[in-house]
């Protein structure tokens, strides 16, 4: 499992008012890695999610602790980790994105006891957005589920 590279990101709510984690949600960046980056450490954006990857690259932004802003959804962004993956309409994620999410969401599930097939969820079934976009989600399920 790599180990994810800290970037600075004060966008987050501190605890979970006590909810317990039972959601992965699935992002994609509609940009690079960097692009996520600069966003996510902007304090007046307003967003951020607790990992990105991309261009070979494993970024944690909020701790898995706390409440990061992803979803659009308050609710659901205390129960849920979120994750986001480099790619746009036009550019799908490349296989190493789709290895670190598999190995970050498997490490995940094992560790809350979440299913991978019901659990890990895409944006858009959240709130009215078209992420994921060109990530293969169903992938990720299924990888996951053969690695627990
Ligand atoms: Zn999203």
């Amino acid at each position: 499992m790599p180990t994810p590279i800290w970037q600075p990101c004060e966008n987050y709510t501190a605890g979970r008012d006590g909810t317990s984690i039972d959601r992965i949600v699935i992002h994609y960046i509609v940009g690079t890695l960097a692009a996520a980056d600069v966003t996510f450490a902007d304090p007046n954006s307003g967003v951020s999610a607790h990992y990105g990857i991309g261009e070979g690259s494993f970024h944690q932004y909020v701790s898995e602790i706390n409440t990061a802003w992803h979803a659009g959804n308050w609710s659901m962004n205390q129960r849920s980790i979120g994750i986001e993956h480099s790619a746009d309409p036009d550019r799908r994620p490349t296989l190493n994105t789709y290895d670190i999410s598999i190995e970050l969401c498997t490490r995940i599930c094992r560790e809350y006891g979440i299913d991978p097939q019901t659990q890990i969820i895409p944006h858009s079934s959240v709130a009215a957005t078209a992420c994921p976009g060109t990530v293969n989600l169903q992938h990720i399920r299924d990888e996951v589920e053969r690695s627990l």
